[in-house]
């Protein structure tokens, strides 16, 4: 019989980057990294939508407009993939937060269950980048020229506000985002490394990071 050792404390990590910044890549290999799981609302969104389940008819304009979907939805959608892979290591959200509502709401879930430390990412990539690769990757209704630079002005308005709630109340690592998608991720790996070893994650001024800027 394998004894298994006391459960780790769980991984609990948080993307934050604009459409096309690669929360969705870098997430998949951070969460292959540290064998936890890679939750991405905008992918649980676009398989309702593609299965015409309720939630997919309710959201489908909202998403092809590059809105965001009403938070009620949001919160419904991820609590229990959310409370599940709390249980058994930890996850990369992709995608949520979305809003300064969103993360305050996530917060109060998440101290009631007791698993209130995150650790939030920040990809940061100028905006001429991200409409060339948003162009370029240009993958159905949500791509158009004007929708992208929608969906931009949505994540300057609604989701930036994010990086100083992180910033006041839990650890924010801050990552130079236009770089090759290894050095990207091996950026983030070795500060995640870093912030785990602490013992606690709770932000106060001392634990904030500096941009990254050490890897050229
Ligand atoms: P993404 O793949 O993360 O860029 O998400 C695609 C679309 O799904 C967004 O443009 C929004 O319409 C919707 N969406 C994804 N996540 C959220 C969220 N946390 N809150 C509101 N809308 C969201």
């Amino acid at each position: 019989m394998t004894v298994q050792p006391a459960t780790p404390r769980a991984k609990r990590i948080l993307m934050v980057g604009a459409p096309g910044a690669g929360k969705g890549t870098q997430a998949d290999a951070i969460a292959k990294q540290f064998g936890i799981a890679h939750i991405a609302s905008g992918d649980i969104l676009r398989r309702h939508i593609a299965e015409g389940t309720t939630i997919g008819r309710t959201v489908e304009d909202i998403v092809n407009k590059g809105e965001l979907v009403p938070d009620a939805i949001i919160m419904d959608m991820l609590r229990k993939p959310v409370m599940a892979a709390n249980e058994s290591g930890g996850y990369v959200l992709d995608g949520f937060p979305r809003t300064v509502e969103q993360a305050e709401a996530a917060y109060r879930i998440a101290g009631t269950l007791g698993v209130g430390v995150q650790i939030a990412v920040h990809l940061e990539v100028p905006e001429e980048e991200l409409i060339r690769r948003l162009l370029a990757r240009a993958r159905g209704a949500d791509d158009t020229e004007d929708v992208i630079r929608h969906r931009l002005k949505v994540y300057e308005e609604k989701t930036r506000p994010l990086l100083d709630y992180y910033a006041q109340r839990e650890l924010l690592i801050q990552v130079n985002g236009a770089r090759p998608v290894a050095e990207v991720t091996w950026s983030i790996v070795v500060q995640l490394q870093r912030a785990f070893k602490r013992p606690s994650t709770h932000a106060t001024p001392s634990t904030r990071q500096p941009v990254d800027r050490a890897v050229a």
